[in-house]
């Protein structure tokens, strides 16, 4: 008998097919047919065994399985079929908004490992979770995107660099999130690490250990301190802001945890105060953000000025005698180098397609070591001529010609 062992799959028998869970909260499946074309299998929790097959054979079938499931990955929790982009998929982590490490050229970083999210914010810039457009999530291996970080970090040579963990969605989703931080916190040039989340995930236990892991902060959105306000704004019926306050009052005993709540004009207004008072008692800093407009967002309302923002903000300062407003800014933007952008607005050229991007007319394409969108495209495999139409900061977008 042939005995797999795998430290990230687990396996869940069906009657005509076995479920392989991946990392916790992604899956795919393998028919009973196509196990049993290698022999008669057992699976306990994290292994499998074939009967009068060798191990090498077991081994290399199993493999070719696993290796198809793969490319039909899906999220148990966003049930949105999920690309896992890793050190042999030959996907690279820059060139992308959403996915990956986006520089723009500072000690500032976003490290984004993923997408997805199980709220629907009513005011999501970035049009996630329930209710969204997007047909498509992804995941980046751990390995990858930390040795990706560090080669960027030993380019850009900065002693002072602020990483974000910042994603199109929740990060706490990552299944590793806790091993993240501690890999990154480790590369010499990083002086801390920031989660932004609704700490709808967050656990105490998980909290401990991301501190002992080397995270500094938690940036939590909350944006209505009222029961069905909240659930309404956060889009989902199952958010519970009690749990989030305790939450938060206990996270903030461990980390630095600021409360960054979204001021949409109108809709949240007898909101905010709350949240000012509540960031008071429990001694977090609140700093509260202008709603802004945004095309491929969620925009619940009207954008105000910024004139009218911050009269807003001084007079919630003067009424609640809470500072709003950073005195200085808290960490220094420093200008640092960022890799060079290999294209040239315009410029034609060919680009091998490499799966969907995150709308269904979307497809990714990858050439000179660069991730490129193109929005509308109407191949679906193999290489493609695009001209290129937007390089900034080496997010690169591309259209089909
Ligand atoms: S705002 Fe954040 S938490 Fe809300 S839906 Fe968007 S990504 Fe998710």
């Amino acid at each position: 008998m042939a005995t797999l062992t795998f430290e990230t799959l687990q396996f869940r028998q069906y009657p005509v097919f076995l479920k392989i869970i991946f990392l916790k909260y992604y899956f795919f499946t393998i028919s009973n047919k196509e196990l049993e074309n290698i022999g008669q299998h057992k699976t306990t929790d994290n292994s499998i065994s074939f009967e009068g097959v060798s191990e090498k054979k077991a081994h290399h079938a199993f493999h070719i399985l696993i290796e198809k499931g793969f490319r039909e990955l899906k999220g148990i929790l966003t049930k949105k079929q999920t690309m896992y982009i890793h050190q042999n998929s030959g996907i690279p982590l820059t060139g992308s908004r959403f996915i990956g490490i986006q520089d723009r050229g500072t000690n500032f970083l976003e490290i984004k490992p993923i997408t997805g999210c199980t709220m629907g914010c009513t005011f999501c810039s970035v049009d996630e979770g329930i209710g969204s457009k997007k047909m498509h999530d992804f995941l980046v291996e751990r390995e990858y995107i930390v040795k990706e970080t560090k080669k960027l970090l030993d380019f850009k040579q900065s002693t002072n660099m602020h990483l974000y963990i910042n994603v199109h969605g929740e990060p706490m989703l990552y299944p590793e999130i806790v091993e993240l931080v501690s890999d990154l916190s480790h590369i010499q040039w990083v002086k801390d690490i920031t989660i932004i989340t609704t700490a709808v995930l967050l656990t105490k236990e998980l909290i401990e250990q991301l501190a002992a892991a080397g995270l500094t902060e938690f940036n939590v959105s909350i944006s209505a301190m009222d029961v069905d306000s909240a659930k309404k704004i956060m889009g989902n019926a199952a958010y519970s802001i009690e749990h989030i306050k305790n939450i938060v009052r206990h996270a903030a005993t461990k980390i630095k945890t600021t409360i960054a709540p979204v001021w949409m004009d109108g809709i949240n207004d007898e909101e905010i105060e709350k949240i000012i008072l509540f960031g008071k008692e429990i001694n977090c800093p609140v700093r509260i953000q202008k709603f802004c407009y945004n095309k491929f967002g969620r925009n619940p309302t009207e954008e105000i000025s910024w004139e009218e923002f911050f009269a807003k903000i001084e007079a919630l300062e003067k009424k609640t005698g809470v500072i709003l407003k950073e005195k200085e800014q808290k960490y220094k933007l420093e200008n640092t180098k960022e890799y060079p952008v290999p294209f040239r607005r315009r410029e034609i050229i060919e680009a091998k397609i490499i799966g969907h991007g995150r709308y269904f007319h979307e497809q990714l394409c990858v050439a000179k070591e660069r991730l490129i969108s193109i929005p509308l495209c109407k191949k679906n495999s193999g290489k493609i001529k695009i001209r290129i139409l937007k390089t900034t900061h080496n997010v690169i977008i591309g259209e089909e010609i």
